[in-house]
């Protein structure tokens, strides 16, 4: 493999107030053991297509699985005379469903517990890759969804929707875009080595991968935007059973996007949530990389944010500042900018290390 060596990059200004509104996020990874949901069922009359369960990946691969979605209700369609859909779930998963089943000439209403702004989608740092996801499933539907997503989102770069390609620095390789080098060979660009990391106190060999930066904060605004504009509103509901849903929808069509929300919903026991932290630093323009390593740092227009954690079966949503301004320090402490701190015990790399922290994980993948 070509090996180079690069001159240094600008450092990150480490300097983090957790107690400024919002400086701390807390989100919940929705991950589905085996693989997330992609599939159809018929229930009381209703058929329901259910979209869930992309765990720490579910920005990355939401345009391929809805391009399923709307190949499995087309199907649905040639035998069932039906103009109108409804949409549960206003996160990545919902507003991408929705979007595509327009094309289809549907009529489409989105019923949400909370609205995009309010969503684990929302909160999401907002690299590609497919990471903190299983995905054991047919092959060709995977690749299809994977380069899919990656094609959809690389043409919209540029057009609004908050998409930028950047490259990603790593120390060791990034498991979540290595899956996707060796199943889908050309779709990103080769993986480089790298003699050291080109950064402040980086004295170690790593890697350099191309990848994209979706910024959720730009991105669900704008396909809020453009799906109203098209005609689809978004009820705020909250739905208790499936049987309050088939009350209260009174559809044949019914996707289903509820994220964390199928667990109870759906009675779905595979669904384990992976909490995360994020500290959001102040915009800091002249970073135009990814970080990776015990951690996450993605450079977005809104803020710089810090993240990685992954609290496995923990699924509220409480904020902590504490951990937020150790998420801080341990990258801090990388570039030479804050004493070393012990790597906690559950703490991944995103996606670098993944293998090491997850036993469920080091077996199959
Ligand atoms: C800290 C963190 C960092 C992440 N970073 C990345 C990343 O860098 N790249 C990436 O690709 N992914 C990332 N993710 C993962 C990504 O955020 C999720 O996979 C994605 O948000 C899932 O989308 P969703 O639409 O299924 O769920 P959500 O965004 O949770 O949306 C679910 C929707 O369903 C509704 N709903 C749920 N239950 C009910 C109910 N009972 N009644 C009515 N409505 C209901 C909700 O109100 C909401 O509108 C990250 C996640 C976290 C937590």
């Amino acid at each position: 493999m070509h090996v180079r060596e690069l001159t240094n990059l600008p450092t990150p200004d480490f300097t983090f107030d957790p107690g400024v509104p919002g400086a701390c996020v807390t989100g919940v990874r929705p991950y589905r053991e085996g693989t997330f949901r992609l599939n159809s069922e018929r229930v009381s009359g209703r058929f329901i297509v259910h979209n869930y369960g992309h765990g720490g990946a579910g920005i990355s691969l939401s345009w391929g699985c809805a391009a399923k979605v709307k190949d499995i209700v087309r199907q649905f369609l040639t035998s069932s005379p039906e103009t109108e859909v409804a949409v549960l779930g206003a996160g990545v998963m919902g507003l991408t469903a929705a979007t595509r089943l327009l094309e289809l000439g549907l009529k489409v209403k989105i019923f949400a517990a909370r609205k995009p702004v309010d969503t684990t989608s929302f909160k999401a740092g907002g690299q590609w890759a497919v990471s903190v996801v299983e995905t054991a499933m047919n092959q060709q539907d995977l690749k299809a969804i994977i380069k899919t997503s990656y094609t959809t989102f690389k043409d919209s770069i540029g057009k609004g929707f908050g998409v930028h390609e950047r490259p990603n620095y790593c120390p060791k390789p990034a498991e979540g875009l290595d899956m996707v080098l060796d199943l889908l060979p050309g779709l990103l660009p080769a993986r480089e080595r790298l003699t050291r990391l080109p950064f402040q106190n980086h004295t170690q060999p790593g890697f350099l991968y191309q990848t994209l930066l979706v910024e959720p904060p730009v991105f669900l605004p704008r396909l809020q935007r453009d799906l109203e504009t098209r005609g689809v509103t978004i009820v705020t509901k909250t739905f208790a059973t499936k049987a309050d849903i088939l009350a209260a929808v009174p559809n044949k069509i019914i996707v289903n996007c509820t994220g964390m929300g199928a667990k109870k919903l759906w009675n779905d026991t595979k669904l384990v949530g992976v909490r995360g932290y994020l500290a959001m630093l102040p915009a800091q323009p002249a970073l135009q990389y990814l970080y990776s390593r015990n951690g996450y740092l993605f450079p977005r227009s809104d803020h710089v944010v810090i993240g990685g954690t992954p609290d496995w079966n923990k699924e509220d949503e409480d904020l902590n500042p504490a951990e937020c301004k150790k998420l801080v320090r341990l990258i801090a402490a990388a570039f030479g900018q804050a004493a070393p701190v012990p790597m906690p015990v559950n703490h991944i790399d995103h996606p670098c290390n993944r293998r090491l922290v997850d036993p469920r994980l080091s077996v199959s993948d």
